[in-house]
């Protein structure tokens, strides 16, 4: 395995980096081990003030990092750009708001008075997917150094120079040296370094199977995790929508990015006295999608992140309609190049079939069709994953039920599901365990402590 930069628009080769050598990752966590020790007495609002100072360096430098990541996964310059925003965004959220969630707590007990403090714990180890390379990683990386603890980074294996920029941005923010790298571990690497007694937890943004490798090797080490993994989005629309929002919305969702987002909806479940309209206006927005140059501002969907994967979400497309499901529109577009692929739209699928039981990451929508809420509910929660869900409905009542009824970590009603720094962030069943943004993801690796004076 290696790190290698390659542009899937232009497929040419930005580089290859070498792997972190034994003796450098040694140092480094030594380093690191140092810097979290002296970072963790730094006055708190001074802490919080080099958030304000990075947030300030990404916005200065939006348009360089927005086309590294053009460069290296394919993104639309329009989608990085508003992706490096959010990340300034969530700065100046733990900036403004980390304080007050990091108050010690007075608790009723038996003690005279008993107290919770949230107290770091030393380096939190991120290993991070590709496909927001920014967004991920920052929602990684401001919870934890906000909260006194020190950060590495293991980034995807394709993405090594937004790697590199997101540690010059955190050094050119003021953070103290070593306290925060990146590093090109291989696997192997990366359980050694779970091992290692200064690291004190892991968070993995990526796919269920690299969850339960990277969970079993935390595990045997008895390492906090957060699981942030893959998902297969219902989006349900009830006849009392309102339809032409839920297809904005729903090709939104599901095309941004290529289509390659965890939280993308994937299934369209529509009840069947409105699926032939849903299907028409779904079909002409789709239809007015620009596939193209990732660095052309106008661009809406770009090429996928690499061939291998292009090569994978064809497989599944054709073992979908081996098994009887029709493809009204889009598909591989060799022609333009071997990663892209044109917003696909597939009917009649068999539930057994990949497009409905597997993870669909690329531009292919899956459209399904019901009778009763009960076959809405069950079509939604009849996949391992239970990351997000959208439900359309005028009707409050059964928004609510629907809601409260699917097997997610986070439930969109009268919209699409999206992350923000306010609010608990993750998933259940094969999406995962733990929750990132707002106070719970800033918790998640400090020590809870309980005083209690008698
Ligand atoms: P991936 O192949 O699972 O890789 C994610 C990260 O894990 C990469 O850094 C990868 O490194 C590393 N990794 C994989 N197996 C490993 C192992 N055995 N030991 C150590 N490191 C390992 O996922 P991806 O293709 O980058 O990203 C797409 C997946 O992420 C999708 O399933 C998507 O749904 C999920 N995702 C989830 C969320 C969420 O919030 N729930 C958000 C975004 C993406 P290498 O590149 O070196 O293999």
């Amino acid at each position: 395995m290696g790190y290698l930069s390659f542009d899937p628009w232009l497929q040419v080769s930005g580089g290859t980096f070498t792997e972190t050598s034994p003796e450098e990752m040694k140092q480094v966590l030594n380093e690191a081990d140092i810097a979290w020790h002296a970072w963790r007495t730094v006055p708190l609002n001074k802490r919080l003030g080099n958030l304000l100072t990075l947030g300030a360096y990404l916005t200065s430098n939006r348009d360089e990092l927005a086309a590294v990541m053009a460069s290296e996964m394919g993104k639309p310059v329009r989608q990085g750009l508003a992706e490096i925003d959010k990340c300034v965004l969530l700065c100046g959220y733990y900036a403004e708001h980390a304080e007050q969630m990091l108050e010690p707590e007075k608790m009723d007990s038996s003690a005279r008075e008993s107290r919770i403090y949230y107290e770091p714990q030393g380096i939190i180890l991120g290993v991070m997917p590709w496909n927001f390379p920014f967004w991920q990683v920052f929602r990684f990386i401001v919870p934890t150094l906000a909260g006194g603890n020190g950060a590495l980074l293991k980034h995807a294996s394709n993405v090594p120079q937004c790697a590199l920029a997101i540690e010059k941005a955190v050094v050119a923010s003021g953070f103290p040296p070593g306290l925060f790298r990146s590093l090109f571990p291989s696997h192997k690497q990366v359980n050694e370094l779970i091992a290692s007694p200064l690291v004190r937890g892991v968070s993995l943004t990526g796919s269920s199977e690299a969850g339960a490798e990277i969970a079993s090797v935390a595990g045997r080490n008895l390492k906090k995790v957060v699981m942030e993994l893959g998902g297969s989005d219902p989006f349900i629309v009830f006849p009392d929508a309102d339809i032409e929002r839920a297809v904005d919305a729903a090709v939104f969702s599901r095309f941004q990015n290529c289509g390659q987002s965890c939280i993308a909806a994937k299934r369209f479940i529509v009840h069947e006295e409105i699926y032939a309209l849903f299907k028409g206006l779904f079909l002409s927005k789709v239809a007015a999608l620009r596939v193209g140059d990732p660095l052309d501002i106008t661009t809406d969907v770009g090429p996928m992140a690499s061939v291998y994967a292009a090569d994978d979400l064809e497989r599944q497309i054709n073992d979908t309609i081996a098994l009887g499901a029709v493809l009204l529109c889009g598909g591989r577009n060799r022609s333009a190049g071997p990663a892209v692929f044109n917003p696909a739209v597939v009917e009649n699928i068999l539930i057994t079939s990949p497009l409905a039981c597997e993870e669909v990451f690329g531009p292919v929508a899956a459209l399904f069709s019901f009778r009763t809420y009960e076959e809405a509910v069950e079509m939604a929660n009849g996949t391992p994953f239970g990351l997000g869900a959208a439900v359309w409905t005028a009707d409050e009542s059964t928004a609510t039920k629907v809601a409260r009824e699917i097997d997610a970590g986070t439930v969109a009603v009268n919209g699409f599901v999206k992350s923000e720094p306010g609010l608990p962030f993750g998933g259940v069943k094969e999406s995962g365990f733990g929750r990132e943004l707002s106070a719970q993801g800033l918790h998640e690796f400090l020590n809870i402590k309980t005083v209690s004076t008698f």
